[in-house]
């Protein structure tokens, strides 16, 4: 990777035990944390942290091939390692684009800063107030 890259064009994530690989392409779209209800509960904490990417340039690259998928609504589905339970992705019906998890995504692209927060009315108010809304989500 260039020095000082700051959009980089390949992302590559895992999960946690690394049955679970993949790849990504292209610019990096919308950063941010969501707060939702799911999101929420699925990881015990107080907001899952998001960036976006054209699903077509999705590829599962380990072993296991695809995660485990679960909807969390109709229209929503969200992949897991079925083996060490890692959260990877959200993928909306009729969206062409993927959700990962930026904490799977490997060391370099982590630092992604997020332009906003999803569902902030719904965070702890330690949250709320250290980061602005999201002005896409909110
Ligand atoms: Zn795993
Ligand atoms: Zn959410």
């Amino acid at each position: 990777m260039t020095e000082g890259t700051t959009a980089p064009d390949l992302g590559t994530g895992r999960c946690q035990c690394g049955d679970i690989t993949y790849e990504v392409q292209g610019v990096p779209d919308d950063p941010h944390l969501c707060s939702c209800e799911h999101c929420t509960l699925l990881s015990g904490s107080p907001a899952m942290a998001w960036v976006g990417f054209r699903r077509e340039t999705l590829t599962w690259t380990g072993r296991r091939g695809e995660p485990t998928w679960y909807a969390t609504w109709p229209t929503l589905r969200r992949g897991f390692c079925p083996r060490c339970g890692t959260h990877l992705v959200s993928v909306a019906d009729g969206s062409n684009m993927v959700m990962v998890t930026t904490f799977s995504l490997t060391e370099q692209n982590r630092g992604l800063e997020p332009v906003g927060h999803s569902f902030r009315q719904h965070a702890v108010p330690w949250m709320a107030v250290t980061l602005a809304p999201d002005p896409l989500h909110s």
